[in-house]
Order: C-alpha cells, then sequence, then structure tokens
C-alpha cells in the first residue's frame, strides 16, 4: 500500500490527524446548527490555536487546521466550554435542513437517532473502520444524492404510504438498492449492514458484502430475522464496549486532558472530499415555509481565514440571524433572519470572498490549499483556481481539479481535467484522478494559462449547443494536451 492509497482516520476532536500544515480536527456539532456567537466562538480559537484557516468539507464537516498536539488539546478544552457537542462514533448523517424543511417526505432525525442507538448498543463503532457511514435522507430541498455512504435510507412516496428505499455502497445514483420497507424495518437492516461490515473487520465496506448477504438483507422485510446471520458469526462477546474518555469532558470535569491519539499520518494535508462525492450547491435562498428561509452561503474551495468567517458571522447577528448550520457542499446555512436581509448579507459575504450564487465558476473548480499552505504541494492551486475562474468562467461546466500533488485530497475521484503538481511542473491530467499520467506539463507559475489555451480551443471547436465538458470528450486527450502546452 503506497502513501497515496492509505486510508486516513477522520480526525474527531479526540484524534487529530496529521497533515502538512500540523495537526488538523474535523468536528461535526450534535445539535442540527450552532448559534452565530458559537461559531464566532470556534472561529477564535481556531484562530488562537490553529493557522487561522478554517474548511467545511464537501459532507458539510467543520474542519480547523495548523494545530499541535498541545494546542489541540486547548481547542478540544475551549470547544467544550463553548458548549459545542461534537458527534462522535459512526456518522449517520442526515440533511442540513432535516426536520425544517416544508418539501422532505419523512423527517429523517427519528430513524437516524435510533441507528446510533442500535449502533452504539451494539457496540459496533469501535468495530468500523473510520470511513463507514450511514446516510438518511428525507428527499427534501437539499438531498444527500451526491455523496456516498456505505448505507442510505431515502424517504419515498408508495402507495401504502411513506417508506425508506435502503441501498448499499454508494451515492442516490449508483448505491445498490436493496428494499423499500417501514421505518422499523429499514433501521434493522441498516444496523444488520453495519454489523456484516464489523464482522469483516476495520478495513471493510459494504462494497466488500457478499452477493448471499446482500440478497439476504434485500429479503429482510419478507423473513424473521434470524439470531444469527447468514455469513457471519455471531459476536461471541468479543466486542469491545469500553469507549475511551474524551480530552473533552476529562477536561470539563477538572481533570487533566489526557494526550490526544494522533490519527496516523495519511499523506500530507486533507483537503479530501471524504469519498469523492460529486458537490452539492446549496447555495442562494431555500425556502422553509414557518421556519422561515435558509440563506446558503459557500466558502471558496471550502476554505476561509477564521476572520472573515467571523466578520460575516459577526454581520449576521446584526441583521438577526438565530442558528447557521453547515451543509454538504462547503457551505454554511444561515437561518433565522428576515427574508429582506438576505440581500445585505450575501452582499457581505461577496464582499468578503465567500460564494453567493450557485453560478460562481468556483463551485466548479476542487483545489486543495497547496503550496505555501502544505509541505508537499508543488503548485500553488489557489491562486491558479482563482485565476481560471475569473478568466475562463463561460467554458467551466465541467470539474476542473487542481491539486498541489499527486494525493488528489480535494477530489479523490475522476475529474475532466485535472492540473497536478509533480517534479516536471504542471501537468495536465485528462478524464482521470490527481494519481494519472499527465498528458502534458507546464511549469507551475504558467498552469493557469495552459487552461486558457484549452478554453480557447473550446470556444473555437464547439458546436452549437455542445457543452464544454461534451467538447472536451469529444477533443481527446492528445489534442488538449497539446492546447494546454502552446505557448
Ligand atoms: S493534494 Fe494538496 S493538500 Fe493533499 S497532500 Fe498534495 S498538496 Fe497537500
Amino acid at each position: 500500500m503506497n502513501a497515496f492509497s492509505r486510508r486516513g482516520a477522520c480526525p474527531a476532536l479526540a484524534a487529530p490527524m496529521q497533515t502538512g500544515d500540523g495537526l488538523l480536527v474535523r468536528l461535526n456539532p450534535v445539535a442540527g446548527g450552532l448559534s452565530p456567537e458559537s461559531l464566532i466562538g470556534l472561529a477564535e480559537s481556531a484562530l488562537r490555536h490553529g493557522n487561522g484557516i478554517m474548511e467545511v468539507t464537501a459532507r458539510g464537516s467543520l474542519q480547523i487546521r495548523g494545530l499541535t498536539a498541545e494546542s489541540a488539546q486547548l481547542l478540544a478544552t475551549e470547544v467544550d466550554a463553548l458548549g459545542i457537542a461534537v458527534r462522535t462514533g459512526v456518522p449517520v448523517e442526515t440533511g442540513p435542513l432535516a426536520g425544517i424543511d416544508p418539501q422532505e417526505i419523512a423527517d429523517p432525525r427519528p430513524p437516524a437517532e435510533q441507528i446510533r442507538t442500535a449502533v452504539e448498543e451494539a457496540g459496533l463503532t469501535q468495530r468500523l473502520g473510520p470511513k463507514v457511514s450511514v446516510i438518511v435522507d428525507g428527499s427534501g430541498q437539499l438531498t444527500m444524492d451526491t455523496l456516498t455512504a456505505d448505507v442510505r435510507l431515502a424517504a419515498t412516496r408508495t402507495d401504502a404510504g411513506v417508506r425508506w428505499r435502503v441501498a448499499v455502497a454508494g451515492d442516490g445514483q449508483n448505491a445498490r438498492p436493496l428494499v423499500t420497507v417501514e421505518d422499523d424495518a429499514a433501521r434493522d437492516i441498516a444496523v444488520a449492514v453495519l454489523r456484516m461490515i464489523a464482522e469483516k473487520g476495520r478495513e471493510a465496506r459494504a462494497r466488500d458484502l457478499s452477493e448471499r448477504q446482500l440478497a439476504y438483507l434485500a429479503g429482510w422485510h419478507s423473513v424473521a430475522p434470524p439470531s444469527v446471520l447468514p455469513d457471519i458469526s455471531p459476536t461471541r462477546g468479543e466486542i469491545a464496549h469500553s469507549r475511551s474518555p474524551s480530552p473533552i469532558s476529562m477536561a470539563s470535569e477538572g481533570g487533566p486532558a489526557p494526550g490526544l491519539p494522533i490519527s496516523p499520518l495519511v499523506g500530507e494535508m486533507s483537503g479530501r472530499t471524504e469519498g469523492g462525492a460529486k458537490e452539492l450547491r446549496p447555495i442562494g435562498i431555500f425556502d422553509l415555509a414557518e421556519a422561515g428561509i435558509a440563506l446558503g452561503i459557500a466558502l471558496p474551495y471550502g476554505s476561509m481565514p477564521a476572520d472573515k468567517i467571523i466578520a460575516l458571522t459577526q454581520s449576521a447577528i446584526t441583521l438577526d440571524t438565530t442558528e447557521i448550520r453547515l451543509a454538504p457542499g462547503r457551505a454554511l446555512l444561515f437561518l433565522g433572519q428576515p427574508s429582506s436581509a438576505n440581500r445585505a448579507l450575501q452582499h457581505t459575504a461577496a464582499t468578503l470572498g465567500f460564494v453567493t450564487s450557485p453560478a460562481d465558476p468556483r463551485t466548479r473548480i476542487a483545489a486543495c490549499p497547496g503550496t505555501p499552505a502544505c509541505a508537499s504541494g508543488r503548485i500553488a492551486t489557489r491562486d491558479i483556481a482563482e485565476t481560471i475562474a475569473a478568466e475562463n468562467a463561460d467554458s467551466l461546466d465541467f470539474t476542473l481539479h487542481v491539486s498541489g500533488c499527486a494525493k488528489g485530497c480535494a477530489h479523490p475521484g475522476s475529474a475532466a481535467l485535472t492540473i497536478v503538481g509533480g517534479e516536471n511542473g504542471a501537468g495536465l491530467v485528462v478524464n482521470a484522478t490527481a494519481k494519472a499520467l499527465p498528458a502534458g506539463y507546464r511549469p507551475g507559475y504558467d498552469a493557469a494559462r495552459g487552461i486558457s489555451r484549452v478554453a480557447a480551443l473550446i470556444r473555437s471547436t464547439r458546436y452549437q449547443g455542445e457543452t464544454a465538458a461534451a467538447c472536451l470528450t469529444r477533443l481527446g486527450p492528445a489534442a488538449i494536451a497539446e492546447a494546454y502546452r502552446q505557448e
């Protein structure tokens, strides 16, 4: 297994992850959202203890980076003092508008909570790998379709009433459907899937389940669940129920905070999209009927200096925002302010450099921190991305990935075009991941000009009505690489 293929643990507060710019912690508040004051408190902690960069990931987790082992402990203590309870255990995710979206078919929070409880009671958390996750989607305005998960439940209307579609190993489009059942059965099947994964070991995922197991799960609703599942053994008491003490709770109880276990080095930095899901765009205004409106504002490339997050949040407080939710798609949802305040909040956000329109070309670009933030970076990814977004917005109807090195943190999956930093400068990879062999190179400082050459080729050869993405496919890697290399 090489350095690029190793999977890292999720850097929860209790186990920060080693990256190119120090330690990183990733946290998800247990409550649906944060008060604006709490978000400001978190951002101030990030400034005090980290390098001042905050991120919201593709799955809607908050990341604080640039920490040391000591400062990560101080941060954990301050998070606790702010009264922010953070999620631990197997992620069981619901959408950012869960429970307040009038377009939801069903409220996903009760089944999600039942699954969390069942997972804890079964002692599965310690037996499952850190990337195993569950999605419970109420199928409202902001669906979770674009995020991958090992188990996914999606509310659906049937002739018999509201049911849950249960699927495994994928996103809303490519996950393998198992069955559509009532909520109790859906919860039981979800837990059964997790048990089967746990039986295969901590490296296992739902994609590793056998056909026999999947067939059994698909037939669950028509048979009484046996006490021992096929293809898996009974647990024989080997499950460890004990949980390591949280440094946060110990500190709050007045005891010394224990040393933080640091997750192993997994490459140099985590700008990862936690599974390579396609981007969600919870940007703009979402009508929540009685609950008012939610205004979605995204962080460009998922990251912003903490002082800008503080400035935006202070503005939101003056406009009567009462809650801020983290949203998949690298965004923040502002709730509670009157509709009349949205324009002012969007204006402030745009002035600070946030993304306020889903049409913003930066939403089409995935860019890791690159140089100088990451020790492994070979190119200034964010500068390159900003130049391309400013100069070639008309051609960006495809995903462009700008990666500081071949690790490809910001977009582990394949992209139409990837600029990747390496020994030979900025390579251009066509329709593959950052790990693939580039089709052509330019000096790193000059990469944006290479993309301008490709954009010019698209403009000059595109058929009427043809998308830039389709045009790229038609042109093929050789022609694209030749354009990229042109002076
Ligand atoms: S892909 Fe980017 S963030 Fe990840 S290790 Fe390479 S330079 Fe660092």
